[in-house]
This record gives C-alpha cells, structure tokens and sequence, in this order.
C-alpha cells in the first residue's frame, strides 16, 4: 500500500477526487504533512474527519522505527537506524554545521535511497552487506520530514535549525533507483510544501553514467557528486566491484556533458585510503584525469569498516595529496568528518545493529576520539 509521502500534488488531488471530495482538500493535506510537518492525520483540524480516516486507511504515513539513535559528542551530528515496515534497516543522519563556519549554519539530512547496496564498494560497510531493495519516494522523503519535525519542536534552541539541505549519500546507490529519488526531490522541493530549493539538494553517485546525463536533463537544478576514489580504472575496480561496468573515461565524459547542459559544477568524492589510493603520484594522476572540468575535488579520509586492511591515512599525507592535486589546477578541500565517534560512515551504524536486531531505541553515550 502506497503511503501519503508517497504521493505527488496532483496524485493525491486525484485520489480526494476519486473519494468525491474537492481537489482543495488535497493541498490542505500537503500543506499539512508538508509545511507544517503534522505527524499524523488527527492534527488536519480543517479536513473533514471522514476524509481523514479514509486517508489514514488507504493513505498511512510510512511505518519508520527508529531503532537506534546516536549523538555526536558535540551533539551537532545526530545519526539513526531506522526499521522499515517490512524489517529492513536503513540510516540517515541529520548534520549542523557552526554558523561561523564555511557552511555557514546548514541543516543537511543525508538520506538513503537503498536498503543495503550493489554497488560493492570495498571500503563501505553497506556495500559490503549486499542489496536488499529500493526504498519508495515516501521512505525518502520521511527521513528529512522526521529531522524537519524533531528540528521544528526544537526551533527556540540554538540547534533549532530548519533542514536547510538534503545530499542523497546515504545507504544505497541514488541513481540506481532514479525514479523514486527525482519523485522524492519534486515532493520535497514543492513550494506548496516542504519547499526547498533545488540547488540545496546533492545526489551521488559511485559513477552511474545514465544517470548523470538523465539528472542533466532535468528542470530542476541539483547538485551532483559522483564518488571517483582512484585514478585509474585497474585500482578502481581493486576497490569497487561493479567498476567495470563504468570507466572513468565514460564517467568523465557524462560530467562534461552534464556540465554542458547546466552549466554547475560536479563535486568529485575521493575516499583517500592509507597506501592504497594516496600516494602524490595517483594525485597527478587525478589531476590529469579532470583537467578543464568545472569541478571540485572533496577529499575524505577514510572511515575504517570491519576490514582491518582499511586505514585512514596520517593527516600529514592528506594533505600533501591535496598540495599535489592543486598543483594540477583542481580544486580541492579535505572533508571535516562529522560523527566519527558514531560509525557515522554509511552502513555502519546498521552493521553494528545487526547483531542485536531487536535493540531498543536509545540514545548512546559516546566516547571521545
Ligand atoms: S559507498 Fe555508496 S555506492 Fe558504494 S557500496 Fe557504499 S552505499 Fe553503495
């Protein structure tokens, strides 16, 4: 059964019509779900209570448990496991940014788009957990409408903020279920609604080049980040294992495309991994790979997962790859990691979970770095 988050504008003023009802009762709805983020239908004071409980019957809002919860130790990161109706886990993290800081005060939900993950990226804990299914548009969109709500009730603290952006970089590869994760951008960017702008959205992507050109073409201008992680394809396959479906030539080639048809800047994610893919030479290398794009470099030092042959390279080499790869005229900055202390990588907070599937929902107290 559909959930009402599943629903655009114009399907849900179909479905109040179909019960005999006026299309206006619709945007009432949205207005409510939406703009004032009512968590159930008992609080649309102003929809007939018949519609309602036709609503709350055919219509429910999406059944999103929150299992577990972590906060990080300067409680600005705030990251959850969440079971669906149907059992399967997922996470999203709600993260604010000190508004003297360059990101000046933003309130970004990272969303999944999957349960669990094909993509088999190495280094990853849900690639290396395996797929289990696409999430609808309404399990999308209810993970910022969560953070939204809890934000609102919280507006008089300093924490308080409205959810200023969403980057879909969560569990799951984004454009491998286009479908769901556009309808979940429309519904969120709804100016009848949630309304925020596109330009606040960011959707990645491990290199899926259909996607990128498709996402090209759209009328609403999102942002795009597309995960490289290595310079060349033979490494790059060494640490993705669908990689070879997409080589970097293609990947490359559908950004300037992309770049062409919205004049916006790609943000490239390189995950830097201590003796693998650091080295001042595969930073050449990379420079001379993206050379004349308009584009920027996010260099991550890497989360360590389960894998004991991942490790986080010494800050005094992050940096001198990110010294070697502006030298080659690329623009670049090394990501401040937020929630470390919180498996606040993708996957990792479920892997932790999976061993105590029934576990409560409880607030963790964290330890320090
Ligand atoms: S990093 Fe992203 S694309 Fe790669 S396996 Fe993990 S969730 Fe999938």
């Amino acid at each position: 059964m559909p959930s009402l988050y599943d629903l655009s504008l114009v399907e849900l003023e179909s479905w109040v019509a179909e019960r005999g009802q006026p299309k206006y009762r619709a945007r009432q709805v949205w207005e409510w779900a939406y703009r004032h983020l009512a968590p159930s239908y008992d609080e649309m004071t102003n929809v007939p209570a018949a519609l309602r409980a036709s609503l709350a019957a055919g219509l429910p809002f999406p059944a999103m448990d929150t299992v577990r919860e972590q906060t990080s130790d300067d409680a600005l990161t705030r990251k959850r496991l969440i079971r669906l109706h149907d059992g399967k886990l997922i996470e999203s993290v709600l993260m604010l940014y000190d508004p003297r800081s360059e990101s000046r005060g933003r309130a970004t939900v990272c969303v999944s788009s999957q349960a669990g993950c094909a993509m088999g990226c190495g280094f990853c804990a849900t690639g290396q957990a395996g797929f289990e299914r696409n999430l609808t548009t309404g399990e999308i969109a209810a993970q910022v409408i969560a953070f939204a709500r809890e934000q609102k009730a919280h507006a008089k603290a300093a924490s308080g903020r409205a959810i200023t952006n969403v980057v879909f970089m969560g569990m799951g590869e984004p454009m491998a279920n286009y479908n769901a994760v556009w309808r979940a951008v429309e519904t969120l960017h709804s100016p009848e609604g949630f309304g925020l702008a596109a330009r606040h959205f960011t959707i990645s992507t491990v290199g899926l080049t259909q996607g990128i050109r498709k996402l090209g073409g759209e009328s609403l201008q999102v942002g795009l980040a597309v995960s490289l992680h290595a310079p060349d394809d033979a490494l790059r396959q060494s640490m993705i294992s669908t990689a070879h479906r997409y080589p970097l030539a293609e990947i490359v080639g559908a950004c300037r495309e992309y770049i062409e048809a919205t004049g916006r800047r790609v943000t490239f994610e390189y995950c830097l991994i201590e003796n693998v893919n650091d080295a001042p030479e595969q930073a050449q290398a990379l420079g001379r790979l993206l050379k004349g794009l308009l584009c920027h470099v996010n260099l991550i030092p890497v989360n360590p997962t389960a894998d004991a042959g991942i490790r986080r390279p010494a800050r005094a080499r992050t940096l001198a790859f990110q010294r070697e790869l502006a030298a080659s005229g690329i623009a670049c900055t090394v990501r401040v990691e937020k929630g470390v202390e919180i498996s606040a990588a993708c996957g990792q907070l479920r892997g932790d979970a999976s061993h105590r599937p029934d576990a409560a929902p409880q607030q963790i107290a964290i330890s320090g770095r």
